[in-house]
C-alpha cells in the first residue's frame, strides 16, 4: 500500500547544470527534469561554466539561455545564479547583485579555472560581500596545500589516492582562513560540501562565537565514504574527496546538532566516457539532484533523520541563509515505495549515479510548483 504524504519541495543550493559550454554533460532541459523528479523545485547554479559566470553580462546571458531552454521544453523551475569570483571582478558584485543569489569563491583549484589563491584578493571578496549583505559561498580547499600534496606524492596515483592528493588539511586550512575573514569582515559565509570531522568542529565553535558561518553537506559525503572507492573507481572521484567513516559520523552529528545547516547535492555530472579516463585525467564530480530526496527518505526510514530535519536542511535553512521568501511548492512522497536506483533510469544526461544498485525505501512521486 502506498503511504503518501506531502512535504515542502526541496531547494538544491548547489548544482552544476553545465550551461553554457558543458551541455553534453547536462543542460537545463535534462537538469530540470532530473530536479523535478527528485522533489526539487529550486536550484542554485554554480559559475564554473564555459565561459565562467563572472560578470553581470554573463549572468544575464546564462539566464537568457535558461529561459529559452525551459520555454522550449515547456518546463519550469525556480533558480538562482551564483557569480564566480576572479582576481579582477570584485567590483562586479555590486553591479550584478540584483541578478544573483550569492558569490562563489574557489579557494583552491577544482573543475574549471575559477580558483583564487591570493589571500588578499580573497579578503576583498569577504569584505565586499559583507558590505552588500550577499552570501559568499566558498569551496574550502587551500591551493598551496593541494600543490604540496601533489609534489610530495611518489608514483602514479590511482583513485584510491584521491584523498592523499586532496588531503583533509587542505579543507581545514582553507576553512580556518574563511572563518577568520568572516569574523573580521562580518561576512555571511556559506561553506560548501563540508567533508571532515575537523571542519564540523570548526564550524560548531565559530557559531558559538557568533560568527556568521553556515555549512552544507552533500549526500555523497553522508552516504558514501572512502571504502566505496573500491567499486566506484573514478565515479567516486569528486572534490573534496570521500572521507572516512569517522568523518561521516561527525557530519551526521552536525546535521542533528545544528553545526550543519543545509544539504546540497553538488550535482556535477560528467559522461561515462569522461569518467572512464585514467584517474589523473578523469574529471571530478558526481550527479545527485534526482537521488537527493530519495536518499534522505531512506535515511528517515532507517531512523537516521526526521522529516522535520529534512525540511529544515533542504528548504527552511536555505531560504533563511539566502534571504528567500517562502512559497507553496510541495512534493508528494511515498514513504513505503521501495525502488532500486538503476543507471538506465537516471534522467540526468550522464545516465549514471554513484548510488546505483542501492535499494531505497521512500521516494518522491510528484513535485508540485505553486
Ligand atoms: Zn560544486
Amino acid at each position: 500500500m502506498p503511504r503518501l504524504i506531502t512535504i515542502p519541495a526541496l531547494i538544491d543550493p548547489h548544482v552544476h547544470f553545465r550551461t553554457p559550454g558543458g551541455e553534453h554533460k547536462e543542460d537545463w532541459v535534462s537538469g530540470t527534469r532530473a530536479a523535478l523528479s527528485g522533489g526539487v523545485s529550486m536550484v542554485f547554479d554554480m559559475p564554473n561554466t564555459n565561459p565562467a559566470t563572472t560578470s553581470l553580462e554573463l549572468v544575464l546571458e546564462k539566464k537568457r539561455l535558461i529561459t529559452e531552454s525551459l520555454k522550449n521544453s515547456n518546463q519550469s523551475i525556480r533558480y538562482g545564479i551564483y557569480l564566480g569570483a576572479t582576481n579582477t571582478n570584485v567590483r562586479e558584485i555590486n553591479i550584478a547583485k540584483p541578478e544573483i543569489i550569492g558569490v562563489k569563491l574557489f579557494m583552491g583549484a577544482s573543475t574549471g579555472n575559477l580558483q583564487m589563491t591570493d589571500e588578499n584578493a580573497q579578503a576583498e571578496f569577504f569584505q565586499e560581500c559583507a558590505r552588500l549583505d550577499l552570501p559568499l559561498a566558498i569551496h574550502a580547499e587551500d591551493e598551496a596545500t593541494l600543490q604540496k600534496a601533489k609534489a610530495d606524492f611518489v608514483g602514479v596515483p590511482t583513485v584510491s589516492d584521491h584523498g592523499k592528493l586532496r588531503p583533509r588539511e587542505a579543507a581545514i586550512i582553507a576553512l580556518e582562513r574563511a572563518i577568520q575573514f568572516a569574523e573580521k569582515y562580518k561576512t555571511k559565509v556559506y561553506s560548501l560540501h563540508t567533508s571532515t570531522k575537523e571542519e564540523v568542529e570548526l564550524i560548531r565553535s565559530a557559531k558559538k562565537l557568533g560568527i556568521t558561518i553556515f555549512a552544507e553537506v552533500t549526500p555523497h559525503h553522508i552516504f558514501l565514504n572512502e571504502t566505496d572507492l573500491e567499486y566506484l573507481g573514478n565515479l567516486g572521484k569528486m572534490n573534496p574527496p570521500l572521507r572516512t567513516t569517522v568523518d561521516q559520523a561527525s557530519l551526521w552529528d552536525g546535521i542533528h546538532d545544528g553545526a550543519i545547516d543545509t544539504i546540497g547535492t553538488d550535482h556535477a555530472p560528467h559522461t561515462h566516457a569522461e569518467k572512464s579516463a585514467p584517474y589523473t585525467e578523469a574529471p571530478s564530480g558526481v550527479p545527485g539532484v534526482e537521488t537527493y530526496l530519495a536518499l534522505l527518505l531512506n535515511a528517515h526510514t532507517n531512523g537516521k533523520i526526521s522529516l522535520n530535519e529534512i525540511t529544515k536542511l533542504t528548504r527552511i535553512n536555505i531560504q533563511k541563509i539566502f534571504n528567500l521568501t517562502d512559497n507553496n511548492d510541495t512534493v508528494t512522497v511515498d514513504l513505503d515505495l521501495i525502488r532500486t536506483i538503476k543507471n538506465q533510469d537516471i534522467i540526468s544526461k550522464c545516465q549514471w549515479s554513484p548510488f546505483a544498485d542501492q535499494t531505497l525505501t521512500g521516494w518522491p512521486i510528484k513535485t508540485n510548483l505553486e
